[in-house]
């Protein structure tokens, strides 16, 4: 039990208070940063260029807009859009003025989507061009939304025969910046992003000011994102998932230039920017490097000025941070959730660590890592018993802090277990409070009723030079209960056979991987379903392959 003090036995301390504010960033960006850039490429096409003071009088002239159309303080106001400066300016617009951005990926299916925009109650949706065809099929499912807002310059706008929209170019030129953010309670609902669950309706985490602000705090700091005013950051992770993991709030807070990639992409269109922009920092998921890294290497690339990024959202293969490394770039790799903000843990060496040898010290940049101040986590048994810090204990992972959400919006029933967060996944930590990811709790394979850690097959699978992308999966079996089996994406250019590949693969495991936890079988496909997100759709694979039985 933890003890509590009565505020008549304290002596309070004699300190302002001011309330945790989004908009405290982007008016602390424009009053000491105010020349930093922003670029950002186009859906028109072109690079795109200001500073965080036009930002900072947009966005104000948003908010006007937003008055003006009669938007109530709390309404949502949704986003179908790219990482761009038009995206940003709705950050700081809607949630500095008290409403809630409302952030919508645009992957997920049709369906979902119509769901969410129903359950947030969406009154407006700003969206890129690029959406119109999406927008034109929501429109006639989503009569409650009373403003469709098309992000493109005024020449550029499109006819739409289904509905009408308006030009956000528009809606700011009726505006003259006269405008003052507002103060309010800092636990007021600031963003709202809902997740991109396999099963079931997504469920939205809300964001209050306060939460993000200490979520900006910590993100920023030396051993998470470590950003400063030296620093020009490319956000490639999406601002419609988790607020592109904080990244336009912390940029602003330390006054880095920030680098938009649109819906640019490829690995080509990437490497073009960050050169021209001389990019330092980025962030991102595993797949959307690969396709970088195949491009740079493929042309015998190298990068200038590109330095570190952050790589998160699933694991980060191990072949990848070496490509990375001996492109001169250092990988920090990071764990987090939608429901917390998104993130939780980022992976560094301590002094200590410096006395171990090269092949330990990656072995500690390869997991998930330590957990930001702000965030406590634990991993607990089946029964609910909390585990040992060893790093070998399996156990469910529970996390709780101030960017943890207490419930799903709109859901009276909590997720929350004795006040911790069940996030779901499956991990060890050890002594040092370095934690490792080895599966969702979904996705787990135990055999002869031992735990077998698909993510770490993958990881060393992966590092094989055939290999696309593979998933590891379990599958039944009549003696253990369950087997891993591994599925293969191969390469578009190997020619190879199947078979030889499967061979050598195998031998290529044989040793990285203990001799129990071998695949029983490699099975080869054209595509590897993905989530919204890019991670493996571990359900889809085991339904298209639920006719497949081990032969022995
Ligand atoms: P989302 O809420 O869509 O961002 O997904 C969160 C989930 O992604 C986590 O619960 C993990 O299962 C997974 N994830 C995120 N980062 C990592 C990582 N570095 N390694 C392994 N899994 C990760």
């Amino acid at each position: 039990m933890v003890s509590t003090i009565k505020n008549d036995d304290l002596l309070m301390g004699r300190m302002m208070f001011q309330p945790l504010m989004i908009s405290s960033i982007i008016e602390h960006a424009k009053n000491h940063h105010g020349s930093t850039e922003i670029v950002s490429q186009r859906t028109e096409g072109d690079l795109h260029r200001y500073t965080y003071r036009d930002c900072e009088l947009r966005s104000r002239k948003m908010a006007q807009a937003l008055n003006r159309l009669q938007l109530k303080t709390s309404d949502r106001i949704a986003t179908l859009a790219w990482n761009g400066y038009r995206h940003l300016e709705l950050y700081y617009g809607i949630s500095g003025n008290g409403m809630v951005c409302h952030t919508i990926n645009p992957r997920l299916f049709e369906d979902q989507i119509t769901y969410i925009i129903h359950h947030a109650d969406d009154q407006v949706i700003f969206f890129d061009i690029t959406f119109l065809p999406l927008v034109e099929k929501l429109y006639p499912h989503c009569s409650h939304v009373k403003h469709w807002i098309c992000m493109v310059d005024k020449n550029k706008m499109p006819e739409s025969s289904v509905l009408p929209i308006v030009c956000y170019e528009d809606l700011i030129d009726k505006e003259d910046g006269n405008f003052e953010w507002p103060i309010f309670d800092e636990n007021a609902a600031s963003a709202l992003c809902y997740t991109s669950g396999t099963t079931g309706n997504p469920k939205g985490a809300l964001y209050s000011h306060r939460s993000t602000i200490l979520h900006t705090y910590a993100s920023a700091l030396p051993d998470s994102l470590n950003i400063s005013a030296m620093d020009t950051v490319m956000p490639v992770v999406p601002m419609f998932h988790v607020n592109a993991w904080g990244t336009p709030y912390s940029c602003m807070m330390a006054g880095a230039k920030i680098v938009f990639p649109g819906a640019k992409l490829d690995g080509a269109s990437l490497y073009k920017l960050m050169e021209s922009e001389q990019v330092s920092m980025s962030a991102g998921v595993p797949t959307i490097w690969a396709g970088l890294l195949q491009y740079v290497m493929g042309n015998h690339l190298k990068f200038s000025s590109f330095k570190r990024t952050v790589i998160g959202g699933s694991a980060c293969p191990p072949a990848m941070m070496e490509t990375f490394a001996n492109l001169g770039v250092k990988v920090i790799h990071a764990w987090g959730m939608t429901e917390l903000s998104p993130l939780g843990t980022l992976a560094s060496l301590k002094v200590n660590d410096l006395k171990k040898n090269q092949a330990d010290q990656k072995l500690i940049l390869q997991k998930q890592g330590r957990s930001l101040f702000g965030i406590d986590m634990k991993i607990i048994g089946d029964t609910g018993q909390t585990l040992t810090n060893d790093g070998k204990a399996f156990g469910n992972l529970m996390v709780k802090g101030s960017w943890v959400i207490s419930d799903y919006f709109y859901s009276d029933q909590s997720p929350l277990i004795d006040g911790w967060f069940p996030t779901g996944d499956v991990a060890t930590i050890d002594a040092e409070g370095c934690m490792q990811i080895t599966d969702r709790t979904k996705d787990v394979i135990k055999s002869g009723g031992e735990w077998i850690s698909s993510i770490e097959i993958e990881n060393v699978a992966s590092g094989h030079p055939d290999i696309l992308i593979c998933a590891c999966i379990s599958t039944p079996h009549p003696k253990w209960d369950e087997r891993p089996i591994l599925v293969v994406v191969k390469k578009p250019e190997v020619t190879k056979k199947n078979e030889e590949i499967k061979a050598d693969l195998l031998t290529f495991l044989t040793g990285k991987i203990a001799k129990w936890w071998m695949p029983d079988d490699v099975l080869f496909i054209e595509e590897m379903p993905l989530t919204a997100t890019g991670k493996l759709l571990k359900v889809k694979l085991r339904e298209m392959l639920k006719d497949y039985s081990l032969k022995s």
